[in-house]
């Protein structure tokens, strides 16, 4: 699966890369995807659970 952030919709919660932090990591203020393509399960929990639902798995 593919992994879109939207950074202008990123809050910098957190919550996805303490979820999933083989695939996001905070950078600055907000959270960036370092593996576009994964087969981690955990980057769905990410998406369903960014408050702002900036996180897209397609
Ligand atoms: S969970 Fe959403 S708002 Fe929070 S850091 Fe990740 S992408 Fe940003």
């Amino acid at each position: 699966m593919r992994v879109d952030l939207n950074k202008e919709e990123c809050i910098g919660c957190g919550a996805c890369v303490s979820l999933c932090p083989k695939v996001f990591v905070m950078k600055g203020a907000k959270a960036v995807v370092k593996e576009k393509e994964t087969e981690e399960s955990c980057a769905k929990e990410a998406a369903d659970s960014c408050p702002v639902n900036a996180i897209r798995i397609i």
